[in-house]
C-alpha cells in the first residue's frame, strides 16, 4: 500500500507534487450531523444568508422534467442574458463550474512552468493554487500596512512593482476575500497603464452585487479599452447559489475563445443555468439581499467594535475581525456551541477570524456566544 502511494506520488507531475489541497475550512457535514438545523450558524464560507430568488428555485424544479438530457453545452441564453446585462459582446463571456473552475482555467491557458502569477498577499486563496497547479512561480506582492485605511488591502502600486518579463497573469479581487477590502477603479485604470498588454489582468469581482462605495466601481467598464483584463463573477454569493456551482468570466471575445477551448462542454448543468438566468430577471431580489446585508454588516461590525475587537471595513458579506491576540484556542470553543466562522491562519492571519454576515438572528447568536468566549 504505502509503496504504491509513493509512487503515485513520484508519478505525478512535479507541479501536482508541490501542490497542496485546498482547505475548505471545517467538515460541515459532520457539524450538521451533530448540531440541530436550528442550533447550527454557519458564518464561515460568506454564503448568502438569504437564499436565492423563489424564481430561481422554480427554474430548477422545472429542469427536473429534463434531467435525462444533456446541458447546452454553450450556454448560450445564459452568456446573452449576462451580455445583455453587462452591456457587452456574448463572444467575451465564458461560463464556469462556479469562478473557481474559470480561475484556474486562466492559469492553465496562460502560465506555464518559469512563468510568474502575481498575486497581492492576503489574496483569495484560489490564485496560488492556480499558479501552483500549472507550476508556474507564484510572486507575492506586499499588502498595504495594517495602520493603512484600507488595511492589509490590494496595493496597487506594489502589485505593478512585482510585474516582471516572466509575469502571464496578475490575480486581484476587488472587493479581496478574506480582508473585505476594496480599491477604486481610478487606480485599477492607473494599474492597467502601467501594466503591459500582454500580461492578463484579472479582476475577481465574486462580491461586486454587495458593494456600496460609490468609489469603488466594477472593472466591467474598463473591458473595452483593456483587451488583457479580464472580470470574474459568481452566482454563490449575492445570487445565493453556492450549491449549484455557476460563474463567468468577461472578457475580450479572442481571450474568450482561447479559454472557452480548454473548458470542458458541460460544464454548468442545467439547473445551475436555468437558475441563473432566473435569478437575473429578479433584480427586487437581489437588491433586498444586498440592502439587508449592507445593515446586518454595519450592525454586526458596530457590535463586534462596541466589544474592543478591530473590524476591518467591508464592502461584501463578511467581516475580518482582529481580535489582537491568537484565535487559534478561541475558534474551537466557538465551534464547540455551534457557531462556524473562518479561521485565517492560512492565510497568514491567525489573529484574525473571518466572519460572514449572517440575518439579524444568527448575528446575534454569534455575539451572545462570543461573549461567553471572550469572557
Ligand atoms: C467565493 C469566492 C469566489 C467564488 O467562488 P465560486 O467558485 O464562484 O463559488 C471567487 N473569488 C472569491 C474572492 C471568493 O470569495
Amino acid at each position: 500500500m504505502s509503496v504504491a502511494v509513493e509512487l503515485f506520488e513520484r508519478l505525478a507531475t512535479p507541479a501536482v507534487r508541490a501542490l497542496r489541497a485546498y482547505d475548505p475550512g471545517h467538515d460541515l457535514v459532520a457539524l450538521r450531523a451533530r448540531f440541530a438545523p436550528a442550533a447550527l450558524v454557519e458564518l464561515g464560507a460568506n454564503e448568502n444568508a438569504y437564499g436565492p430568488s423563489p424564481a430561481a428555485r422554480a427554474a430548477v424544479l422545472d429542469v427536473l422534467n429534463t434531467l435525462h438530457r444533456y446541458p447546452d453545452p454553450t450556454g448560450a441564453a445564459l452568456k446573452a442574458r449576462i451580455a445583455r446585462a453587462q452591456e457587452l459582446d456574448p463572444a467575451g463571456v465564458v461560463l464556469g463550474n462556479g469562478s473557481h473552475e474559470l480561475l484556474m482555467l486562466i492559469a492553465q491557458a496562460f502560465a506555464t512552468p518559469g512563468t510568474e502569477v502575481v498575486a497581492s498577499r492576503y489574496g483569495f486563496a484560489v490564485y496560488a493554487l492556480a499558479a501552483q497547479a500549472v507550476g508556474a512561480t507564484l510572486r507575492l506582492a506586499d499588502a498595504l500596512p495594517p495602520a493603512h485605511a484600507m488595511p492589509l488591502g490590494h496595493d496597487l502600486d506594489a502589485l505593478a512593482a512585482a510585474v516582471g518579463p516572466m509575469t502571464r497573469i496578475v490575480y486581484l479581487a476587488n472587493p479581496n476575500n478574506p480582508t473585505g477590502t476594496w480599491f477604486p477603479r481610478a487606480a485599477l485604470e492607473r494599474f492597467l497603464g502601467r501594466v503591459p498588454g500582454e500580461v492578463l489582468v484579472v479582476v475577481d469581482e465574486a462580491y461586486a452585487e454587495f458593494v456600496d462605495d460609490p468609489a469603488a466601481g466594477s472593472a466591467v467598464p474598463l473591458l473595452a479599452a483593456h483587451p488583457n483584463l479580464v472580470v470574474t463573477r459568481t452566482f454563490s454569493k449575492a445570487y445565493a447559489l453556492a450549491g449549484l456551482r455557476v460563474g463567468y468570466a468577461l472578457a475580450h471575445p479572442q481571450l474568450a475563445a482561447v479559454l472557452e477551448r480548454l473548458r470542458e462542454s458541460f460544464n454548468v448543468n442545467s439547473a445551475a443555468q436555468a437558475a441563473a438566468l432566473a435569478a437575473l430577471d429578479d433584480d427586487a431580489h437581489l437588491a433586498w439581499v444586498v440592502e439587508r446585508n449592507a445593515e446586518e454588516r454595519a450592525a454586526l461590525a458596530a457590535a463586534l467594535s462596541a466589544r474592543g475587537l478591530r473590524v476591518l471595513p467591508s464592502q461584501t458579506n463578511f467581516l475580518l475581525v482582529d481580535f489582537g491576540r491568537d484565535t487559534a484556542a478561541l475558534e474551537p470553543r466557538l465551534v464547540a456551541q455551534g457557531v462556524v466562522v473562518r479561521p485565517v491562519g492560512g492565510y497568514g492571519l491567525p489573529h484574525c477570524l473571518r466572519i460572514s454576515v449572517g440575518t439579524r438572528d444568527e448575528n446575534r447568536r454569534l455575539l451572545a456566544v462570543l461573549d461567553g468566549v471572550l469572557a
